[in-house]
């Protein structure tokens, strides 16, 4: 069997850091699988939908390095969800309803109080045609309600194991609003049969929403996907995302700086029996890819982890991976300053380091060692070896070695006290600049 997964945001914002991971975990498997990922725009909320979100949505996805088979969105497909609203109606699973939201409201705090669960009395069931008629004449408009079957919905969750929900602990779920409008899990139910959705990986909030709508498919069709719900993602302070939706927007990431794969190899691999190490190729985490690996507690996301995983993906990246998107440098530039750079920004800090016209003023005590070292510096050609030639022949001309050698030349020559390897940088700086640098 072939598989088939589901992206379903909505496209009324920007795509964070928890839906990077559900579209990754959906990715990871396709991939692993040889199936197809479907990207579909859950935008049923007419009002709140824009296209603009939508194209920002993609945009993020395609810089995740995901590549759908496949894009949907629901608010063209309302005819579908029309007629099969209408054979639910027939078939006696959608039933109307005309309480207001207050009554609802008011209902559910006497049963609380009577220390009752706050579900549906499923009171308009027996609204008689009378009853019904006069709701009508008030010009009120019946809200549906699907009738759950009231027993055990079990299933295999490929993550959490065997999962037993009695639905007689529910309320009837709303599908069709006042106004005709839907809810998010009919067109969701619809949606995945009819694209022949293998597999819903998706976050364990909606567990229950899956007995629900496990019921609705089985109204509907004969298959059934299978599911797997991960745990969620929480801040490293235990707390959810959703309130940081902005800052930790994909959009804010990519443009605060952070690698597409630092993120990746992050969402791919939290929550998991992985450790979380930073990957350069994708390939790796299919590979490893397992849905057995993602626990049932909850995953810690970190700002601060993120920002380490970037520096080290950067450390060990290619030039050929990043000669793209910096207008400057060479491989070799590149192979020196990349251990000392957080973000492929930092980069151009080194390369005005190495550039820049510098006036350094030298310690009264360092002069005399400073001009020694001016005169022993080597003639060009230079490569990597210049710099050891260089540094031995001041140690065999002045008493010094270690640090009270090295610290006055990098200070001089860079005007810091830290930074790559001078072996590296003196090349890319050159004798002239050297010189000028050391007088
Ligand atoms: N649009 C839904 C959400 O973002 C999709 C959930 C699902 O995967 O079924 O919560």
């Amino acid at each position: 069997m072939s598989t088939i997964v589901r992206f379903a945001p909505s496209p009324t914002g920007r795509i964070h850091i928890g839906n990077a991971r559900a579209a990754l975990l959906n990715w990871l498997f396709a991939l692993k699988t040889g199936g197809q990922f479907i990207l579909r725009y859950d935008d049923t909320d007419t009002a709140r939908s824009t296209q603009e979100f939508a194209d920002g949505i993609k945009t993020d996805v395609a810089w995740l390095g995901i590549t759908p088979s496949r894009v949907e969105w629901q608010s063209k497909r309302f005819g579908r969800y029309d007629e099969v609203a209408a054979d639910l109606r027939a078939r006696g699973f959608l039933y109307p309803c005309y309480e207001t939201a207050d009554e609802l409201d008011r209902r559910r705090k006497r049963q609380q109080a009577r220390g009752l669960p706050p579900v549906y009395d499923r009171a308009a069931l027996n609204l008689t045609a009378e009853e019904k008629a006069a709701f009508e004449a008030e010009g009120r408009k019946p809200h549906w309600r699907f009738k759950l079957a009231q027993k055990a919905v079990e299933w295999t969750d490929l993550i959490r194991g065997p999962v037993h929900i009695d639905t007689a602990t529910l309320s009837d779920p709303i599908l069709i609003r006042e106004d005709g409008s839907y809810l998010y899990t009919l067109p969701s139910v619809i949606d995945d049969i009819d694209f022949g959705i293998t597999h819903v990986i998706r976050g364990e909030d909606h567990v229950v929403n899956t007995a629900a709508q496990i019921e609705i498919s089985r109204a509907i069709s004969q298959t059934v996907p299978v599911y797997a719900h991960y745990s969620m993602l929480l801040g490293a302070d235990g707390k959810g995302l959703s309130k940081r939706m902005g800052s930790l927007s994909i959009q804010s990431l990519r443009e605060g700086g952070l690698e597409c794969m630092a993120i990746v190899s992050l969402t791919s691999l939290v929550g998991t029996s992985d450790n979380i190490h930073p990957c350069t190729d994708i390939k790796e985490l299919v590979d490893g890819f397992d849905l057995g690996k993602l626990g049932r507690a909850p995953a810690r996301f970190d700002e601060a982890e993120l920002a380490t995983l970037n520096a080290k993906l950067l450390h060990m990246t290619a030039w050929s991976a990043v000669k793209d998107r910096l207008d400057y440098g060479n491989e070799a530039f590149w192979l020196a300053v990349r251990g000392n750079i957080e973000k492929l920004a930092d980069a151009k800090f080194w390369d005005d380091v190495i550039h820049q016209n510098l006036k350094m003023n030298v310690a009264t005590e360092d002069m005399a060692f400073i001009a020694k070292a001016r005169e022993l510096l080597p003639v060009e050609p230079w490569d990597h070896t210049t710099w050891k030639v260089w540094t031995d022949a001041i140690k065999a001309a002045s008493e010094r070695k270690g640090k009270t050698l090295f610290m006055p030349l990098r200070h001089v020559l860079t005007g810091l006290d830290h930074g790559p390897e001078l072996a590296a940088l003196l090349p890319l700086i050159g004798r002239q600049k050297a010189l000028d640098r050391l007088k």
